[in-house]
């Protein structure tokens, strides 16, 4: 089979052109929801209790508005599930990543009640005034406030959830395949550098010096990010797969 061409079940651009940017060499092109077929609200329930759940049900979901109906550039669809977990925090924010300022509900009961003590403080920035971002990057440094750096550690996660649907001359051949990648690192002191999206200003990756994600360039983060390393898995099980030529 020639080159594979998967919908990426993503509102988030900057997911998307990660993928794209470390997919494409490998052969395997990218296209929006909305290209395959999506409505532009596009946004599946995430109630799934870990990343993997969360990644199978955004692809489940861009695949049934698709199948049927999958325009013919289309060989299947890929989700990503992603977030940070955070050891000082049990855990948090992880599959609550994305909304983490909106409320405590993600966190250990313990640091519930420090969020709860401290609400007034820059733990809750204003939401006419900050982004979604800055207000999940804030809410986690406060609540690490006091936490030297040896117990700041945290990592990333992605799942990577694959579905495709490739019509041959024998039939169809459908597969499903969900790959983890993980980047471990630590929490820095405060928010540094303005590239990349979400909590890459406030994460120091491990081996790569003390630059935060957020002041490397794409092609830096994406030689060690957890969706590179869950894309990469995903490219093993495809090449094993025949469904794209080994570069
Ligand atoms: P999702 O759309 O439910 O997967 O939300 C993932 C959330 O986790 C994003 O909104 C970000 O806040 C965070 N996140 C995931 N991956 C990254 C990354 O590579 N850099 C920074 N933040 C990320």
């Amino acid at each position: 089979m020639g080159e594979l061409i998967l919908a990426v079940a993503t509102g988030n651009p900057h997911k998307l052109k990660e993928i794209q940017a470390v997919l494409s060499p490998l052969g395997v092109s990218v296209v929006t929801a909305a290209k395959a077929g999506a409505p532009d609200d596009f946004a599946p329930d995430e109630n799934g209790s870990n990343f993997e759940e969360n990644s199978r049900l955004k692809a489940v979901a861009l695949m049934k508005i698709i199948s049927g109906d999958m325009p013919p550039c289309v060989d299947g669809v890929i989700a990503d599930d992603s977030g940070l977990c955070v050891d000082a925090l049990g855990g948090a924010p992880g599959v609550y990543s994305a909304r983490f300022a909106e409320g405590p509900a993600a966190l250990p009961n313990e640091v519930g009640r420090k969020y709860d003590g401290c609400k007034s403080s820059r733990l809750t920035q204003r939401s006419d005034t900050c982004s979604v971002d800055e207000r999940n990057n804030a809410k986690l440094l406060g609540l690490l406030e006091g936490v030297p750096y040896e117990a700041r550690t945290a990592r990333f996660v992605c799942a990577i959830t694959l579905m495709t649907s490739c019509c041959r001359d024998s039939g169809t051949d459908v597969m499903e395949a969900v790959c983890l990648g993980e980047c471990e690192g630590h929490i820095a002191y405060g928010p540094r550098g303005g590239y990349g999206f979400g909590y890459d200003p406030i994460f120091i990756p491990d081996g790569c010096g003390e630059r935060t994600f957020g002041e490397m360039l794409s092609d830096e983060k994406n030689a060690v990010s957890h969706r590179a390393r869950a894309l990469a898995k995903l490219y093993d099980v495809l090449s094993a797969s025949d469904l794209v030529d080994v570069k």
